[in-house]
């Protein structure tokens, strides 16, 4: 049985160590960024698999080793006193963790248990994770709030709720403090122009939609338009990454000790996939071919957050809540850099 030896001294707000696991990673990297912008000290901690080195705010540290590697944590933790953990190393690709959910259970699981453990080691009482609104699976209906059942479709999902779990059973335990912000679909780039999102294979749909609309692409595949929404495309809830990183920030320096939280994080918007292709129309000012194809596996109809618990308890609310804006702040990042980090 493992115990918490005791908490490093209760954090001074203004100035906060800590660190940030896939830090080199799309949300991660803006979070990054908006704790360096705050004053604050940032240890990213990327293995680099999918993270990229230039995403890293320079005003951080980057330490480049994978989660699993309890002997480099132990140094990291045990080197300097630590306020706090942002945790988003994970793999994050749905259709992936179908065809190999035993990847994404050693990642996303066991070595979030590992960094919990480390954590608990070394004192260490805060953690904000990033969690997803594919914990509801598919929802009774939208928007969404965080009381409805917690019935995950794919192994990614269902990853990210024992994760979930974890953290809840070690708030009991042994007092940690820990908030899940369920995201939506974070999209948009953050509004410096200096980072912005890079995956490689591509699989979400803003991105795609501009690359085609920079010739990178021929069109773009719309995976089904015969659910039962408005105009029979899926409809997702687009929330801004630097609205993500913001309340990331926030979440950290009110995270309660010995309690465990979980927020939707999303608009309270639904935008459908046709709406997402229209709004890009007008921002690029390219036609933006579409092929109509099968339904993606997997895909609920209709996901949107229901964001009042978060806004009443953490006082959040996004400062995009314009899809137009949001495809705007992607198009400045992939026009500028059109084959990513790579440039
Ligand atoms: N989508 C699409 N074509 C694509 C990629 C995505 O029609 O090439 C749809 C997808 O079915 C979903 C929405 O766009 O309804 C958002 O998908 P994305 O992969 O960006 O995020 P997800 O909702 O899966 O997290």
């Amino acid at each position: 049985m493992r115990y918490c030896t005791g908490y490093n001294p209760v954090p001074n707000l203004l100035i906060m160590r800590i660190l940030v696991t896939g830090g080199a990673g799309y949300v991660g990297s803006h979070c990054v960024r908006a704790l360096c912008d705050a004053g604050h000290d940032v240890v990213a901690f990327d293995s680099l698999v999918k993270g990229h080195r230039e995403a890293v705010d320079a005003r951080a540290s980057l330490v480049v080793a994978d989660l699993g590697d309890r002997g480099r944590l132990n140094e990291v933790l045990g080197g300097e006193t630590f306020d706090g953990v942002m945790h988003f190393a994970a793999f994050a690709e749905v259709g992936e963790s179908v065809k190999d959910p035993l990847s994404y259970y050693q990642n996303n699981v066991v070595k979030s248990a590992v960094l919990l453990d480390a954590m608990c080691e070394h004192g260490v009482g805060r953690i904000v994770f990033s969690s997803t609104c594919a914990v509801y699976g598919v929802p009774p209906s939208a928007p969404i709030t965080e009381d409805m059942p917690l019935n995950p479709i794919s192994p990614y999902g269902r990853t990210k709720l024992a994760m979930e779990w974890m953290l809840s059973d070690c708030a009991n335990a042994w007092g940690l403090g820990a908030i899940a912000l369920r995201y939506f679909n974070a999209s948009g780039a953050s509004a410096s122009g200096a980072i912005g999102e890079d995956h490689d294979p591509e699989s979400h749909l803003i991105p795609l939609v501009l690359q085609v609309a920079l010739g990178q692409r021929e069109k773009i595949m719309i995976f089904g338009d015969d659910y039962e929404t408005p105009d029979g495309t899926c409809v997702r809830d687009y929330v801004h990454v630097d609205d993500l990183a913001a309340i990331h920030k926030t979440a950290i320096e009110k995270v309660t000790p010995g309690a465990f939280a979980a927020y939707n994080v999303g608009t309270g918007q639904g935008t459908s996939v046709n709406a997402v292709i229209d709004a890009s129309r007008s921002v690029t000012g390219h036609q933006i071919p579409t092929e109509v194809v099968d339904r993606r596996a997997g895909d609920p109809p209709s996901l949107f957050a229901d964001p009042a618990l978060i806004s009443c308890e953490l006082g959040w609310s996004p400062k995009y809540s314009e899809i137009e804006a949001t495809i705007e702040s992607a198009w400045d990042w992939h026009r500028s850099h059109p084959r990513g980090f790579a440039e």
